[in-house]
This record gives structure tokens, C-alpha cells and sequence, in this order.
């Protein structure tokens, strides 16, 4: 995939890039007022709004449609706004062209949807617009990478990745998990692609979108698009996840810019210790690996002579019982310390099971 970063497609787009406006396009009076509230802030370069909606079942509010392109429009003419839109089909991307507006996304539901994208990927060939794919509902890391790679070959560059959570089973403060794994990968395997967090749809709740923001701004992310509404609880749609123009101007105020590198030499210094601590820590625990190893390799032997099997699942449990417990009693997650007994144990098996067949 060929990604431009951020401040090569549009200029003065900076990091964090802030998107913020309503979940949905509701009326034109709606879409002006908080277009004029968010543009008060001068971190928020792009208004946001769902034209077409998405809806998990029928008879829901499905967007107001074209109308609200014009709506949009006027954002552009009346305020420094930048304007977005979700599209889902080569419709909505022809009049999105028509209406001018300046950058599109692709909403989660459609990116699980191959035939979806490659549809929309056709209809924008040609157009160079900037596109930014939202990850799918599903956490699978290869369906969001396809999407963007199908979009990328329509010719588009100017594309942008928005992680907005998983659809989880079981109970989570979250509307969708946020899984920060995933969009970690993303940026390894790509790193020119510039990668923002939606937080609204990941909280499902306004107050939760304070900390995710500054969660993804401390993870390196690119940016944040925010669902903002005049009047949160009256919203025709996500009427709990959306925040006033007053909170996102806190939410946005509150938040500790980091950057991967600083200019601070007294930082430098400070990690530089650290990081030796941490090497010579990893060094002692390949000694102690290497140490046990050879303790388990006298342990393979005596079982060789006295014919007993390498495995003795009683042992494994008894061992990963005492590791767990200490690990509690350090305060260290225990599922972290079963998943290192685990490895440690299978390689000793392999040793063991070696030696069995010599
Ligand atoms: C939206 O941004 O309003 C939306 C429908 O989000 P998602 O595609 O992430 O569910
Ligand atoms: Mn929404």
C-alpha cells in the first residue's frame, strides 16, 4: 500500500488532526450550529456528519440523505471547515464529488464488506479524494488492511485509518473494545499511514471519550474524530456517546500532546538509564532461561533412565498453580505469567521429548 502521510495532502493538516461533528445530518439549522461551535476551536480542522446511516436494523432514522450535501456545503462556505462524509456505495460517492465535499470514510460495517469497498473503490477512480477507512466491526487486522489496499489501488493515496473498537461478547464499559493491539500492528506494518482513533464509538458513552483520546494520543495515533451535538440527549442517533461543543473544547484542552521523540535532553538521559536497567534485566532472564534449561535437561535424563513419560501433567498444573500465585502476590497479572509458563513449559517438553527418543 502507497501512503502519503498527513501534511503532504493537505497542507497545514498537523498532528493530532481533529474531526468533530454530529453522528448524523439532521437538519440544516442542526449541522450550521455545530459547525460555527467546533469551528470556535481552532484544533478542529474537519466537520463530520453521517448522511446516509448505517442502521443494524430497519424503520431506524437512515440519514437525511442528499439534502444534507448541501448542508455541508454551506459549512465550507461559512466556516474554515474541511468537510466529511460516510460513503457505502457508488452512489453516495458520486454526489459526495457533486457536493464537493473534501474527504470521505468508509464506515466499519462497509469495510467488512470486500464487494462494498471494491464498489466504492471503482466509482472513486480518478478522483485522488481523501479517503480514511474505519477498521471493521470484526477484529480482523487483514480486512482493514484490504479495504485500505483496495481503495489505494483506485488511485487514491490520501488515505487515513480510523480505529473505532470491535464488536466484543461479554460484558465491557465499551460499546466496542478498543483492542489497541490492532491499530498498533497497522502503524508497524505501515508506518506512513497515518492512523486516527475515533473514541465515540469505541466509549458508546461520552464520559469514557476523555480518557481514550488521550489513550490514543499517548499511543502515537494521528488524531481523533469526535461525535459532537448541540443537544447530546435529543440526537437522533448515538444521543449517549455524542459531547457538546463546550465539552469536546475540554476533552481537547485537557489532552497532553506526546510526541516519539523529545527535544528534552534531560529526557534522553532519564530513558537512557532506564533502558540500560532494562537491558541488563533481559540479559539475567536469558541466563535464568538458559540455567533452567539445563536443569531440565538433567531432569530429562534421570526420566529416560527410570522410563518415565517427559509429560506429567500433574507437575504442569502444580507448576503453573505456584507461578500464578506468586505472580498475585507481585502484583503481576497472572495471565501474563501462564502464558510465559506455557511457552516455557513446551520447550522443555521438546527438550525432554528429545532426549526420549535418543
Ligand atoms: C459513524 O461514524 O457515525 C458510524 C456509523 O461509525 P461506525 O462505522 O464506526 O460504526
Ligand atoms: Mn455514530
Amino acid at each position: 500500500m502507497k501512503s502519503t502521510p498527513l501534511d503532504r495532502w493537505i497542507p497545514n493538516l498537523h498532528k493530532p488532526l481533529i474531526i468533530a461533528g454530529p453522528c448524523s445530518a439532521e437538519s440544516e439549522e442542526q449541522i450550521l450550529t455545530i459547525a460555527h461551535a467546533v469551528n470556535t476551536n481552532p484544533a478542529v480542522k474537519i466537520f463530520r456528519a453521517g448522511i446516509w446511516k448505517p442502521r443494524t436494523r430497519p424503520n431506524n432514522f437512515e440519514g437525511v440523505g442528499e439534502a444534507g450535501l448541501s448542508w455541508m456545503q454551506k459549512v465550507k462556505s461559512e466556516t474554515s471547515l474541511l468537510t466529511s462524509i460516510e460513503v457505502a456505495n457508488a452512489k453516495h460517492v458520486e454526489l459526495a464529488l457533486k457536493y464537493n465535499i473534501d474527504i470521505l470514510w468508509i464506515g466499519a460495517r462497509t469495510t467488512a464488506s470486500p464487494f462494498a469497498v471494491q464498489e466504492v473503490a471503482e466509482a472513486l477512480e480518478g478522483t485522488n479524494i481523501p479517503v480514511m477507512v474505519k477498521n471493521p466491526v470484526n477484529a480482523e487486522l487483514p480486512l482493514w488492511i484490504g479495504a485500505l489496499e483496495r481503495i489505494n489501488k483506485s488511485g487514491t493515496n490520501k488515505l487515513i485509518a480510523i480505529h473505532r473498537g470491535f464488536t466484543g461478547v461479554g460484558n465491557s464499559i465499551y460499546r466496542n473494545l478498543p483492542m489497541w493491539e490492532q491499530p498498533m500492528e497497522l502503524k508497524r506494518l505501515f508506518p506512513e499511514l497515518p492512523i486516527i482513533c475515533d473514541p465515540s464509538h469505541i466509549a458508546g458513552k461520552s464520559d469514557l471519550i476523555e480518557n481514550l483520546s488521550q489513550k490514543a494520543i499517548d499511543l502515537d495515533l494521528d488524531g481523533l474524530m469526535i461525535e459532537t451535538h448541540q443537544d447530546p440527549p435529543n440526537a437522533i442517533s448515538d444521543a449517549k456517546q455524542q459531547v457538546t461543543p463546550k465539552h469536546l473544547d475540554e476533552i481537547l484542552n485537557n489532552l497532553t500532546n506526546k510526541t516519539e521523540y523529545s527535544l528534552s535532553g534531560n529526557f534522553e538521559n532519564n530513558i537512557e538509564i532506564l533502558r540500560a536497567q532494562i537491558d541488563r534485566l533481559d540479559n539475567e532472564l536469558i541466563g535464568l532461561l538458559k540455567n533452567r534449561m539445563q536443569v531440565v535437561e538433567q531432569i530429562g535424563k534421570e526420566k529416560v533412565k527410570n522410563n518415565i513419560t517427559a509429560l506429567q501433567i500433574h507437575r504442569l498444573a502444580q507448576i503453573m498453580e505456584e507461578r500464578t500465585k506468586k505472580a498475585d502476590a507481585l502484583g503481576i497479572s497472572s495471565e501474563y505469567i501462564t502464558e510465559i509458563f506455557k511457552l516455557i513449559h513446551s520447550e522443555s517438553l521438546k527438550l525432554q521429548t528429545s532426549l526420549q527418543k535418543k
